[in-house]
């Protein structure tokens, strides 16, 4: 049966970018029906709301959600705040899909090897950073004021079942990869950090087809730096996972080209996923061709491998991404001298037609 896929393409370059990775994964030959809604600022403009309630409602009923960006200067100052396409959409949207799980792979592109600030070999790396994406510091109450505004509070919660689903998600990631998870903590001070490596440490007892070490957080940001090939797939909790994940995707030496997956339980026997690259709606280059859709484009592949259990068409997408660099060809923003300038549909052409084969 043909998968339903949700494209909400948004604003700026959103909508350019998702038509790419449109194209892309009609070009595996993956038997799958695509159906669009509105979302972020394109939304409020039709429909009064960032995210109306039949888009939503669509991304309940599909298999899989693929996203562009939102957001925009012309919807910086709506009020109230609950309308702005960020607020208004990206969140709930999380929030209603119980997408818990953030997975953000950090993989250098061969052909864009020196554009990682780790020189030569060291800056080729190849791990997934799963975050927790929707417990601890960043939604503990109480947060709060006291003392005449002079003292803040904010507080870090966890659940026992927060974790638990979390690490379950990254033994399942680490099976399709090198089988070793990172579990990152910092259970020398706090006790969040206790109970998580307490569960992780079971966990691991029962899944001893993949290795686990746990880390600290402060050695692990410096792991990244010293080490980078060392890792796999860190697993961690919302706030140090903020972090790590730019970091880590920093080393591969551009925002532009990362892709994303946030995951909830399994629907029908398959994980349910929104899938979107890291990057933005950038509205400087918006409508003019100049966006480079290799994000949107390796979303797509992420959706193949983590809701679709199709590896090998994902690696099919990834292999020719890599060949359709290695080709010479670049978009504005990876452009360097002897390459050939494209265009965001040139690009992905030219990658699409390499997955067709
Ligand atoms: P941005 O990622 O949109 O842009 C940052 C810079 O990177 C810009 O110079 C832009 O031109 C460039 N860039 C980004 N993606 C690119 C691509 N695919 N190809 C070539 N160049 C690219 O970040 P920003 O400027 O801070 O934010 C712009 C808007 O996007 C804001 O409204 C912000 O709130 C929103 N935003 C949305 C999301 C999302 O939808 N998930 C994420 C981040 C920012």
């Amino acid at each position: 049966m043909a998968f339903k896929i949700a494209v909400l393409a948004g604003d700026g370059i959103g909508p350019e970018v998702t038509a790419e990775a449109v194209k892309v994964l009609r070009a595996t030959g993956v038997e799958c029906n695509f159906e669009d809604a509105l979302i972020g600022g394109a939304a409020y403009d039709a429909k009064g709301h960032p995210l109306p309630k039949e888009t939503l409602d669509l991304c309940k009923d599909a298999d899989a959600v693929l996203l562009g960006a939102v957001g925009g200067p012309k919807y910086d100052a709506i009020q109230p705040i609950e309308l702005r396409p960020e607020v208004g959409a990206l969140l709930p949207l999380r929030r209603e899909l119980n997408l818990y799980a953030n997975v953000r792979p950090a993989k250098t592109l061969k052909a864009l090897m020196m554009a990682s600030p780790l020189k030569g070999e060291r800056g080729l790396i190849d791990l997934v950073v799963m975050r927790e994406l929707t417990g601890g510091i960043y939604f503990g109450q109480p947060r709060e004021r006291r003392d005449n505004g002079n003292t803040a509070v904010d507080t870090c919660i966890y659940s026992k079942m927060e974790i638990e689903r979390i690490a379950k998600r990254a033994f399942d990631i680490a099976r399709q990869r090198r089988r070793m998870i990172t579990s990152v903590d910092k259970a020398n001070v706090l006790e969040t950090s206790r109970l998580w490596r307490e569960v992780v440490t079971a966990m691991a007892a029962d899944n001893q087809d993949v290795k686990v070490e746990h880390m600290l957080v402060d050695n692990c940001a410096m792991q990244l730096v010293r080490d980078p090939q060392h890792f796999d797939v860190i697993l961690t909790e919302n706030m140090f996972g903020d972090i790590l994940s730019d970091e880590a995707s920093m080393i591969t030496g551009s925002l532009g080209l990362l892709p994303s997956a946030s995951l909830s339980d399994p629907k029908n026997g398959k994980v349910f996923g929104l899938y979107e690259p890291v990057h933005g709606s950038a509205p400087d280059i918006a409508g003019q061709g100049r966006a480079n859709p290799i994000a949107a484009i390796l979303s797509a592949a992420m959706m193949l491998r983590y809701s679709f259990d199709d590896n090998k068409k994902a690696l099919r997408i990834e292999a020719a991404v890599d060949q359709a660099l290695d080709s010479g060809i670049r978009t504005a923003d990876i452009f360097e001298k002897a390459s050939r300038l494209v265009s965001t549909k040139e690009m992905g052409d030219a990658i699409a037609e390499r997955v067709a084969g």
